[in-house]
């Protein structure tokens, strides 16, 4: 929905219905706005005009510094555990601008990271540093791309303020596009509040935003739960396929529509490694790639013990239901993981192919520190007949071998497997490069990253370095949190 001026009306669904929730914040202002990206294929989704968006007009939008008459830009309110431990949390540094519809009809909310200190700030500057930002916008982006359900990014604003992390760095601010942001912890806020009537209205929108089936179950709330379950499911079986390793899997980082959110210390695997965690504050490697799954259930445990006042008035019985509820998370992930691995083969016509056949492949890989990226490409290149380039990836070539003889002799399919298996991602010395350029404002990097990772699967010439492991002095790989 556009005004006259083409600039976004914005609705305060959220802010309308759970103003418990919400604290009515402005943003702060921008020095010096400089529009680094725009993402202009978003923008017509959402029905944006993206001259306009470049204007004056655009650029206060997409900074919260310029909104349309009746705009109600709120900070929300939310808890999480995080690594562990429970914590009241909020946005400290963003705000939700309100909702807009796209082209669908979808309601898709307008958020800003990076706009300033918010009530909710505690010791937090408020703030985002311009590197941080591009890093969200591309890897999300490649993520959309991918087919992984993820928020979009629409801007990256550079501020012109200076924010102060090791050394002084290019403030920015992020427009983020998400289908909504409710979390976990916005269920665990209002629960530990012991607000029960809030909760289900919490609940309530959440089921008419997400999971509208649920709301004509005989059990609404129990259904709901148990789509929540099925969407994060899902979602981490997409994640372990293409090696993404998201790093804070915090209950305030996990989404109630299964929207990956929350890009911070985010990679994807190289070297196939099931105990790889990129996070320096990740010490136990609580969220290491191979532990997704069981953290993603451990976070839905407790959105199910935050429901439990809505499932049952005997505490008991609640606790059974939300129980079975969550006991279908294995099965669903499972299968969900070794659908996808079957598709990696190229054995989606096999309902039988033996998951053994997948598993022993991953140890294969393990034990070879084979690149997970390139390796798939290179598998379908064997089923075409040449296995030269994917035997040349193995130190112990007989096990491989017979390996794959067993899985040729099921007749995989390569260019299924081509349409599954991405060439380009945003390889972590890719995006080091990128970001490093922007700060000093090179864009051309970042845009030549973006255009190879919008279209993963198609390999296309001149691009060969985008789909090249890291050299081998690119060294142990490392990010950051407090971005
Ligand atoms: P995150 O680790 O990005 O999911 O953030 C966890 C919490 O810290 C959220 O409540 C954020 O709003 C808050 N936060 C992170 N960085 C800052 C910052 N620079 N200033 C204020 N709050 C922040
Ligand atoms: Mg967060």
């Amino acid at each position: 929905m556009t005004t006259a001026a083409g600039v976004a009306t914005l609705e305060s669904r959220f802010a309308t219905a759970l103003p418990e929730l919400a604290v009515a914040w402005q943003a702060a202002d921008c020095p010096a706005p400089r529009l680094t990206v725009l993402n202009e294929p978003l923008a017509a989704e959402l029905g944006l005009d993206p001259e306009q968006l470049r204007t004056d007009d655009g650029v206060g939008l997409l900074t919260g510094t310029r909104l349309p008459p009746g705009a109600n830009p709120v900070a929300q309110a939310y808890a999480g555990h995080q690594f562990g431990g429970f914590t009241r949390l909020g946005d400290g540094r963003a705000l939700l601008l309100g909702e807009v519809s796209d082209r669908q009809g979808r309601l898709r909310d307008v958020h800003l990271k990076g706009s300033g200190r918010t009530p909710f700030a505690r010791g937090g500057d408020g703030l985002a540093a311009l590197g941080p930002m591009l890093r969200e916008y591309v890897v999300s982006e490649a993520m959309h791309a991918l087919g992984i359900p993820t928020t979009r990014s629409l801007a990256v604003v550079a501020t012109g303020r200076d924010v102060h992390r090791e050394t002084m760095l290019p403030g920015a601010v992020l427009t983020r596009v998400a289908s909504s942001h409710l979390r976990v912890g916005s269920f665990q806020l209002v629960q530990a509040a012991g607000e029960v009537d809030l909760l289900r209205r919490l609940a309530d929108h959440a089921i008419q935003r997400h999971h509208p089936a649920a709301a004509a179950d005989a059990q609404p709330y129990l259904a709901f739960y148990r789509a929540v379950v099925a969407a994060q499911a899902d979602l981490v079986a997409r994640w372990m396929s293409v090696g993404f390793v998201h790093g804070v899997m915090n209950t305030d980082n996990m989404t109630i529509s299964g929207e990956t959110i929350d890009y911070g210390p985010c990679a994807f695997l190289e070297a196939f490694d099931p105990a790889t965690v990129f996070s320096s504050i990740d010490q136990g490697g609580r969220y290491a790639y191979a532990n997704q799954p069981a953290a993603a259930e451990w976070n839905l445990a407790r959105f199910g013990e935050a429901l439990l006042p809505l499932l049952d008035e005997d505490p008991d019985r609640a606790v059974d239901l939300a129980s079975a509820a969550l006991g279908s998370f294995r099965p669903a992930y499972d299968d969900a993981r070794s659908r996808a691995l079957r598709a990696k083969l190229g054995l989606t016509g096999h309902a039988s192919a033996p998951d053994a056949l997948a598993d022993t492949l991953l140890d294969l890989l393990e034990r070879s520190h084979v690149d997970h990226t390139s390796f798939w490409r290179h598998l379908a290149t064997a089923a075409r007949g040449d296995s030269g380039p994917v035997r040349a990836l193995f130190l112990d070539l007989e096990a491989f071998d017979a390996w794959l003889a067993g899985w040729r002799a099921l007749g995989p399919d390569p260019d299924a497997m081509d349409r599954v298996n991405p060439l380009y991602l945003p390889r972590n010395h890719l995006v080091e490069e990128a970001l490093a350029a922007a700060t000093e404002d090179d864009l051309a990097p970042l845009e030549a990253l973006l255009d190879a990772v919008r279209r993963p699967f198609d390999e296309r010439p001149g691009l060969e370095r985008f789909a090249a492991p890291a050299p081998a002095d690119f060294g142990r790989y490392r990010t950051f949190c407090g971005t």
